[in-house]
C-alpha cells in the first residue's frame, strides 16, 4: 500500500537485496510528504514560534497550532488546550508519573500497570516511588499474553490512583481491552492513562470515546518525525497539576519572588518547542487519514493473519501472543522464536540475536532482544525475542520472504 511514497523502501541492503522493512514497531519510515513539509517549513517558514510580532514568527506559530488542532481531530480530543506536544510517547508518561503524583498522590497510594509495559512505563513510575513513596501493582497476564481481568479488578482498593497501561503490546501485538479497562478503573472513580505508541499507527483511536484520562503516543512510530509525541489529558486534570518543567513559553509572568504559569497546553511545553516536527507529525496524521486508518487496519491485520498462518507452518516455530481464538486480540507485531532443522523437544531455540543478525544479511530488518520490556521476557521465560512488526506499506511478498529467510537459517544451525 503505497509504497512509492516511501523513498527508502526502495533501497538495497549490501547491494544485494531489496530490503525488508519490518521493524515498523521500533520506528516506521516517512512518506515524502512529510520530509517536504519539515524542509519547505525550515527554508521558507522558519521563526521560533509565540514570542514574535513579526511575519515568520507569526507563520510559524500559525502551522505549530494548526498541528495542534490536526492532532486534536485525529484522535477524537475535544478541545487542543488538551493536547500537549513531548518529544514522545516516554515524555508523555514520565510528564503525567512526574506531575499527576505530585498533585494526587502521596506515600502508601498505588498505580496499576501491567505485565506487559515497555520500561517507560515502569521506570517512570518507580523515579515516583523513589520520589514519594507510591506502590507499583501489576495486572497479571496469561501464558498467550492476554491480560487477565479479573485480577486486574482485584487490585483496586481505597489507595488506587492511577491506572496506566499500554494500548497494544510491543512484543506479543496483544491488543489490550482499554474500553472495559478504562471502565472498570471509572467505577472506582480511578482515572487512566494509555500508552498510545503501538496503537496509534495501527488503527483508528478516539480518546473521546476510549473515554480515557491521558493517552501518550510517539511522533515518529506514526510516520512523522523522531522528537515530537504527544499527551492527550483531560482538563480536569491537567489545570490541577503543575507544572513538568520550568522555562520560556510555560509562565505567564515571573518575578524572583513568584512566578505564575500559562494556561493550558502551555503550562506543560517549556522552552522552544519543536515547532517544525509538529508540522511533520500533522502531515503524517494527515497522510494516514487520506488513506484511512480502517483501510490501514484491514490491511494490516489481513498481512498479520497471513504471516501467523505462514510462520506456524515452520517446523520447530514459536509464536508469543494470542493465536487460535484469540488472533482478533493480535495486532500487527509478532515475536517468535524457533528451532534449527531436525530440532528435538530439548533443542534449544535459534538465539534471537544470531537470527536477527542473520535476517539482515538477507536484506530483513527485525528487531531482536528484551524489546524494553525486561519484566515481560521475564514472564514470558526467555531472554529476549525476534520481533517483525508491520506498517501500512508491507506487503504478502515480503512475509514471503522473512519466511524463507527464516527457513534458509534453521538450515545453518
Ligand atoms: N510504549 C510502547 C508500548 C512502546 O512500544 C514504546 C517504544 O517502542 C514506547 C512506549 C516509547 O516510545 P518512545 O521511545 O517513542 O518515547
Amino acid at each position: 500500500m503505497n509504497r512509492q511514497d516511501f523513498p527508502i523502501l526502495e533501497k538495497t541492503i549490501y547491494k544485494k537485496y531489496p530490503l525488508v522493512y519490518l521493524d515498523n514497531g521500533a520506528t516506521t519510515q516517512k512518506p515524502r510528504c512529510v520530509v517536504e513539509a519539515m524542509s519547505h517549513e525550515y527554508y521558507n517558514v522558519n521563526a521560533n514560534v509565540h514570542r514574535g510580532v513579526h511575519f515568520l514568527s507569526q507563520a510559524a506559530t500559525d502551522l505549530h497550532e494548526a498541528s495542534r488542532e490536526t492532532v486534536r481531530q485525529f484522535i477524537g480530543a475535544g478541545k487542543t488546550s488538551e493536547i500537549i506536544f513531548t518529544r514522545g510517547t516516554t515524555e508523555s508518561i514520565n510528564l503525567v508519573a512526574s506531575c499527576f503524583t505530585q498533585a494526587f498522590m502521596k506515600e502508601g497510594d498505588e498505580v496499576i500497570v501491567s505485565q506487559m509495559e515497555h520500561h517507560s512505563n515502569i521506570v517512570s513510575w518507580q523515579l515516583a516511588q523513589a520520589r514519594c513513596g507510591i506502590r507499583i501493582r501489576v495486572i497479571p497476564m496469561t501464558d498467550d499474553g492476554r491480560l487477565c481481568m479479573d485480577e486486574y479488578e482485584r487490585l483496586f482498593n481505597e489507595r488506587t490512583r492511577l491506572v496506566s497501561v499500554t494500548h497494544v503490546s510491543n512484543v506479543m501485538g496483544t491488543i489490550n481491552p482499554v474500553k472495559d479497562i478504562i471502565r472498570i478503573a471509572h467505577e472506582h472513580d480511578v482515572p487512566v492513562l494509555i500508552d498510545g505508541a503501538q496503537s496509534t499507527p495501527h488503527f483508528a483511536v478516539n480518546v473521546s470515546e476510549l473515554d480515557c484520562d491521558f493517552f501518550a503516543f510517539s511522533g515518529h512510530k506514526t510516520y512523522g518525525p523522531t522528537g515530537i509525541g504527544v499527551l492527550y489529558g483531560k482538563e480536569k486534570w491537567l489545570d490541577r497539576m503543575p507544572p513538568y518543567m520550568g522555562g520560556g513559553d510555560m509562565i505567564k509572568t515571573v518575578s524572583f519572588e513568584k512566578t505564575t504559569f500559562n494556561e493550558l497546553p502551555y503550562k506543560f511545553e517549556a522552552g522552544t518547542p519543536d515547532y517544525v516536527a509538529s508540522t511533520g507529525l500533522a502531515k503524517a496524521l494527515d497522510y494516514l487519514s487520506a488513506i484511512g486508518m480502517d483501510k490501514i487496519e484491514e490491511h494490516e491485520r489481513r498481512l498479520t493473519r497471513y504471516a501467523i498462518e505462514k510462520m506456524q507452518e515452520i517446523e520447530g516455530m514459536h509464536i508469543f501472543g494470542p493465536l487460535g481464538e484469540h488472533i482478533n486480540e493480535h495486532d500487527a507485531v509478532i515475536s517468535f522464536e524457533v528451532k534449527p532443522l531436525g530440532a528435538t523437544k530439548d533443542t534449544p531455540y535459534i538465539h534471537h540475536l544470531d537470527m536477527g543478525t542473520l535476517l539482515d544479511r538477507l536484506g530483513i530488518a527485525v528487531r531482536t532482544g528484551h524489546h524494553c520490556a525486561e519484566p515481560l521476557m521475564r514472564r514470558l521465560g526467555v531472554e529476549g525475542t525476534c520481533r517483525a512488526s508491520f506498517g501500512l506499506y508491507n506487503t504478502p511478498d515480503e512475509v514471503d520472504t522473512l519466511v524463507a529467510g527464516i527457513k534458509r537459517i534453521q538450515g545453518m544451525f
